[in-house]
């Protein structure tokens, strides 16, 4: 399968799954089934003609021009600090689209600016999460050593599928697949201190690098390796355990006799990481060629169905790709073109240096003076 394609479809069948999953993340599973009918949300609320997305999506949209911005800062100056630092710096980037209004002074706050605070609809906020603005509200970021707090909630989770794609690009030979997992980790780990805060975060990530970068594996084959790597990762922790057995049981789950609902509730609700992740990989093992099946499944519950929905979608996305995501989970869906635009700079990376003859005028644009505008079809500015 075309690698763009996998790409495209790991973050815009995250979008599918959190926007459909938005529209009843609050909802308890009797006023899901009261107001949709027996079979749950299928088909996109509209919000005054669009399909909006929530701060999974947000935050995801950060997590991916972090990357595109470290990488380029570090070919054309040759400065490279950790990945989590350009991610910890752009979730700030963030945190100031929710707590300011729109334009922010990009001069001001270049360094955790990106091109996509530009994008007036990015200020809007969609429920974002408590523990990630408080702990960005700090001005502090959080590391694996010196953990911000004990919060295992999905927000550490639901925001880093990017940077298993980015490394799956085919540029990153040197870097380990253990190197990679502990990126997510420490993305996870700056608003989230609780182990399994992150670690279901270095899972993800090891999870989608597999399935965007293969074709021949299954959702099945891809989380049994994550949960080795994690052995092997986080081989002190006491609460690895924990997570093992319940990746477990969602892979028992997906292969046993009980409705998808039976099964969940044994997973649990979907607001801790672990959970979000068990909830996730249960419908992409179970659908696993069935995109639309998957995402129905992961966002019909009493649960945080907004997250499940859109880490499942990062799954099933990567392995199935965009062009087995049905039209009608497409049309109107908020972002569409920006989520394609990053999907592309992940794959295609930051060809310029600062030796090199080569020029690209959009991604000088977007990743060195970041005065790139770009309008969506809602734009409201
Ligand atoms: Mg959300």
């Amino acid at each position: 399968m075309d690698k763009r394609d996998k790409f495209r479809g790991c973050l815009i069948g995250g979008a599918v799954g959190d926007a459909l999953g938005y529209a009843v993340e609050f909802c308890s599973e009797r006023e899901i089934f009261a107001k949709y009918g027996e079979s749950g949300i299928s088909e996109y609320e509209l919000s005054g003609g669009k399909v909006i997305i929530s701060d999974d999506t947000q935050m995801t949209m950060f997590t991916a021009t972090a990357l595109l911005d470290g990488v380029t800062r570090g070919k054309m100056r040759g400065i490279m600090s950790g990945w989590e630092e350009y991610i910890a710096l752009e979730y700030g980037g963030w945190y100031l689209t929710q707590t300011e209004p729109f334009p922010v002074d990009r001069k001001k706050n270049y360094a955790k600016y990106s091109w996509i605070m530009n994008l007036p609809q990015l200020f809007e906020r969609r429920a974002p999460g408590n523990t990630c603005l408080s702990a960005l509200a700090s001005g502090m970021h959080g590391t694996l050593e010196k953990p911000i707090n004990d919060s295992k909630g999905c927000g550490g989770v639901m925001r880093v599928a990017p940077i298993g794609l980015y490394f799956a690009n085919g540029n990153h030979e040197r870097t380990t697949r253990l190197e990679i997992d502990l990126i997510g980790a420490k993305s996870a780990a700056i608003t989230h201190g609780h182990e399994l805060g992150f670690i279901p975060a270095a899972a993800l990530v090891h999870i989608i690098g597999l399935l965007a970068g293969n074709d021949n594996i299954s959702v099945l084959d891809a989380l049994a390796d994550s949960v080795v790597t994690m052995r092997k990762i986080f081989r002190a922790s006491q609460d690895l355990e924990r997570f093992h057995k319940l990746m477990e049981k969602a892979a028992d789950l997906a292969e046993g006799s009980d409705n998808d609902l039976e099964a969940i509730h044994k997973l649990g609700e979907g607001w801790v990481a672990e959970e979000t992740l068990a909830i996730a990989v249960y419908c992409a093992i179970k659908y696993q060629n069935d995109f639309e099946k998957a995402i129905r499944a992961a966002v019909n519950h009493n649960g945080d169905s907004d997250s499940t929905g859109a880490v499942c979608g990062n799954i099933l996305g990567a392995k199935l790709g965009l062009s087995n995501i049905p039209q009608k989970y497409k049309d109107n869906l908020e972002f569409y073109d920006v989520l394609t635009i990053l999907a592309d700079d992940l794959l295609d990376d930051c060809q310029m240096s600062e030796y090199g003859d080569y020029y690209d005028e959009a991604w000088d644009a977007k990743y060195i003076k970041k005065t790139y505008k770009f309008k969506t079809e809602y734009q409201t500015v």
